[in-house]
């Protein structure tokens, strides 16, 4: 799927190397791709966030990291429908893991915030707001998610 994404956005005949391990003629091949694809994993000892619960797609190391770094500087702008695809389904399973707390907070305010860490000062000056198009791919998937797992509004009101 994420081939298929990449390969469609990617003007033809232009050499492609996949974004995170630099294969040939696949701009992000299986292995990186798959790398993406699993679960989030919580992040201990994020001295900065206090209470707040950090989570992360995957570690910023290996193929990951220059996928990443790709993504975001703006060399690797065919990886936009790639990051979204993986911001949706993480936070699609991310629904499901929120402590009762926030889902009750959510709840009585109605909304539920996703807060994207801030990009640096010359990334916003060129709009290039990646962090915040991610946010909002999350924020998607944890609408989905949560309305996949609420019980129908009639078995709510009772
Ligand atoms: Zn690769």
């Amino acid at each position: 799927m994420f081939s298929r994404l990449l390969t469609d956005a990617l003007h033809v005949g232009l050499p492609v190397n996949c974004a995170g391990c630099g294969r040939w003629d696949t701009p992000l091949c299986g292995d990186c791709a798959a790398l993406l694809a699993a679960p989030p994993h919580r992040v201990e000892h994020v001295d900065a966030a206090g209470q707040v619960d950090v989570w992360a797609l995957s570690t910023y190391t290996g193929p990951v990291r220059p996928l990443v770094l790709g993504w975001k500087n703006g060399a690797r702008e065919d990886l936009g429908p790639v990051m979204a695809v993986a911001g949706e389904r993480a936070g699609h399973w991310l629904a499901g893991q929120l402590r009762p707390e926030a889902v009750s907070a959510a709840q009585a305010s109605g909304c539920l915030l996703v807060v994207p860490a801030p990009s640096g000062l010359g990334r916003r000056l060129r709009g290039r707001l990646v962090a915040a198009d991610l946010a909002d791919a999350v924020a998607r998937g944890l609408a989905a998610g949560w309305s996949d797992a609420a019980p129908p509004r009639s078995a709510r009101s009772g």
